[in-house]
């Protein structure tokens, strides 16, 4: 369910969700407080009972995380907004929100390492049956629904093959069935594309990546209808995977850049995309604002750039050749960090095969399509040039 909001982008990721102290500050000030008092036992008893509107607990009710929470809805077009501990943790409240035992999830191998482990080792545990399907197929979502599917669960770009899924068709899948669709929207942000636009019910964060976007703290949160995301600030406020409102303010400040910073991500990552297109070495390149990408349309329908994510595989005689020539230039760059993490103003080079998609089985890893040579760079806001000429000297090498 999309809100259609009265002013542009920009212009909400800068003054939508500010709320002023009595002592009238500019920028927000940082609400660092477990507990709130009360004006008499009266309005303490109001305010537990939810009969009127106020802080209670840092737990479910932070000035600070309420800010960022009514930005972050602002920005995706959601009637409301849960800020959670991580993304995981948002993940994890959804699926305790909204899920009972018996119940089934469809999903796809084309997710993030962790979510994958969350379905199978812990939401499994509890009855709850995990289906895998292709995220580029819908027909595959649709044969997958029975009489128990509850929740469609979908990233799009997909990490770290950037797939993509079509949210017109799933969406409609799902809402003929009844079933709700959750979308992780962490490579794009709002910022690129708006889930809510489609007849998708629930988009969900990792705010500790691009939202913040300078690799300083976690974060995540769900948006959406009132009625769902009630249910899963229920699970926040009950169970506490609550964000801290350190990490709410820095959010908060972080989306006031959001726009402007993945503008210059995705300008980079296409320009390093297309370079690395023409290298010998490389087998191909998966980047959704390529029109080389099996998908280049539809992701231009979804998407207003590619974003900031280029994977490419490096051409190899057998499996272990082409992890040892990944390897090589994984330990080679110098400007790039070596890291797993994604979503930082530094350019970050992955492994995904050894690294976050590395604890999954071998099976899964096929079903995901995870191949030895492959490469994933998450293209930070350095100088563009700086980082081929990086890239150049560590594929010579
Ligand atoms: C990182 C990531 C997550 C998990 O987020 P955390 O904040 O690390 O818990 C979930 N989905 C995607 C696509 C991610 O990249």
């Amino acid at each position: 369910m999309s809100k259609k909001p009265t002013k542009q982008f920009a212009t909400r990721a800068v003054r939508d969700g500010t709320h002023r102290s009595a002592f009238g500050e500019h920028s927000e000030a940082m609400f660092l407080t477990s507990g709130f008092v009360f004006d008499d036992a009266e309005q303490a008893a109001r305010r537990f009972q939810n009969q009127e509107e106020g802080p209670v607990y840092s737990r479910f009710t932070n000035p600070s995380v309420q800010m960022f929470e009514e930005r972050l809805a602002s920005l995706e077009g959601a009637e409301d907004c849960v800020a959670t501990a991580t993304g995981m943790s948002a993940i994890l409240a959804v699926c305790l929100g909204l899920l009972k035992s018996g119940d089934e999830i469809v999903t796809t191998g084309s997710l993030f390492g962790a979510t994958i482990q969350l379905f199978d080792n812990f939401i499994a545990k509890f009855g709850v049956k995990v289906r895998y399907v292709s995220l580029t197929d819908p027909g595959e979502w649709q044969a997958a629904i029975g009489p128990n599917t509850r929740l469609f669960y979908l990233e799009t770009p997909s990490n770290p093959l950037t797939e993509i899924a079509d949210l017109q068709a799933i969406g409609e899948i799902a809402r003929k069935a009844g079933v709700i669709t959750v979308v992780d929207n962490c490579f794009c942000t709002p910022a690129l594309q708006q889930p809510l636009d489609y007849p998708i019910d629930l988009v969900l964060h990792s705010a500790t990546k691009y939202i913040d976007g300078q690799g300083r703290v976690l974060g995540g949160a769900v948006a959406g209808p009132r009625s769902l995301v009630k249910e899963v600030r229920q699970v926040v406020r009950t169970c506490g995977p609550s964000m801290s409102p350190f990490n709410a303010w820095v959010l908060h400040k972080s989306l006031e850049t959001l726009a402007v910073r993945m503008r210059a991500h995705s300008e980079s990552a296409l320009q390093i995309a297309k370079w690395l297109e023409a290298q010998p070495m490389v087998e191909r390149v998966l980047y959704p604002g390529l029109p080389s990408h099996p998908q280049h349309a539809l992701a231009m329908r979804q998407q207003s750039t590619g974003g900031a994510i280029v994977s490419f595989e490096i051409k190899g005689k057998s499996p272990e050749a082409s992890r040892d020539l990944a390897y090589r230039l994984v330990n080679s760059v110098e400007i790039f960090s070596r890291t797993g993490n994604l979503g930082d103003t530094r350019s970050i080079i992955t492994h995904p095969g050894s690294t976050t998609h590395g604890r999954i089985s071998e099976e899964a890893r096929q079903r995901a399509g995870i191949r030895q040579g492959l490469i994933r760079l998450a293209v930070g806001l350095e100088d563009v040039d700086d980082l081929i000429a990086d890239l150049k000297q560590g594929l010579a090498a």
